[in-house]
Order: structure tokens, then sequence, then C-alpha cells
């Protein structure tokens, strides 16, 4: 690893999502966005569904991650999630159809799992708003 820099690696059940040197972390924990820089106080947290957002030097990389946890070291940051997706491969149809289909289920709550079809939701919203944020990255 190069001095100074993170490692950032984001896992999921179905393979490595990204793994490079980075300079800046910012992700959506359970208490709301945190930050991270080289040399920060090991620690770790639970993530929520949201976006992460890394930058080496003036280039950032925005994902979409759904839960996990990630581990935070001086010099690594290690983030296992249910499922992740750097922005410029989100399936946007792939997200609206999901999206369709929750709000379908919720509009008929009494016979559904209302906290399943809930954050099936909240992911493809979040997708949607992830693929969004900076075009192009
Ligand atoms: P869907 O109902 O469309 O499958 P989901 O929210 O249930 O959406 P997940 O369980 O979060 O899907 O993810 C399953 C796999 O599909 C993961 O590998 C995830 O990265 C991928 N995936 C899901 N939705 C998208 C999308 N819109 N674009 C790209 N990859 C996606």
């Amino acid at each position: 690893m190069a001095e100074g820099r993170l490692l950032l690696e984001i896992v999921t059940p179905y393979g490595l999502v990204f793994s490079d040197d980075v300079d800046e972390v910012t992700a959506t924990g359970s208490e709301g966005e945190f930050g991270i820089l080289p040399g920060h106080v090991p620690f770790v947290t639970t993530l929520n569904i949201g976006m992460l957002v890394c930058r080496s030097g003036s280039d950032t990389k925005n994902f979409f991650v759904s839960w996990g946890y990630a581990e935070v070291g001086p010099d690594k940051i290690q983030v296992l999630a249910d499922s992740a997706e750097r922005s410029r491969d989100i399936d946007v149809q792939r997200a609206r159809e999901a999206m369709k289909r929750a709000e379908e289920r919720l509009k008929k709550a009494e016979e559904i799992d209302f906290r399943r079809a809930e954050t099936a939701l909240e992911r493809a919203v979040t997708r949607i708003q992830v693929s969004e944020a900076k075009k192009t990255k």
C-alpha cells in the first residue's frame, strides 16, 4: 500500500466489487454518514442501504452499498455488504422495475412481508439516486 493512503476493499457474497488505494472514504453507517482518512483509529460499524464515495486525488467513485459492516483500520477499510455496485454498473431500468414491484406490493400491505417490500424499495430508490449522483463515475 502506498504511504498515507487507505486500501478500500468492498466484498459481497457475489464477489469482490472493488480493491484499490484511495485517499478518503465516506459511507452511510447506522448512525449516519461518516468520513475516513488514513490514520483513523480502528473501529467497526454497521452499514445501512446508502452511498459510499471514495476519493483518489480529484477522482471520486460512487458505490451503492446494501447492509453489512465496515471494518476501519489506519491503512485499510474493509466493507462486507449484502450487495454493492459501482454507480456506472447500476442497471437503472432494473432498479426502476424493482421499485415498481415493491410499490405494488406495499399497496396490498396486509398480504405481504411489509419490511421486506420496504427494504426492496429502499434498495431500488437508492440505486437510482447513486446512479444519478455523478454521471460518468
Ligand atoms: P432485484 O429485485 O432487481 O434483484 P434486489 O435489490 O433484490 O434487486 P440484491 O439482492 O440487492 O437485488 O442484489 C442481488 C444481485 O444483483 C447483486 O449481485 C447485486 O449487485 C445485483 N443487482 C441488483 N440490482 C441491480 C441493479 N439495478 N444494477 C446492477 N446490479 C444489480
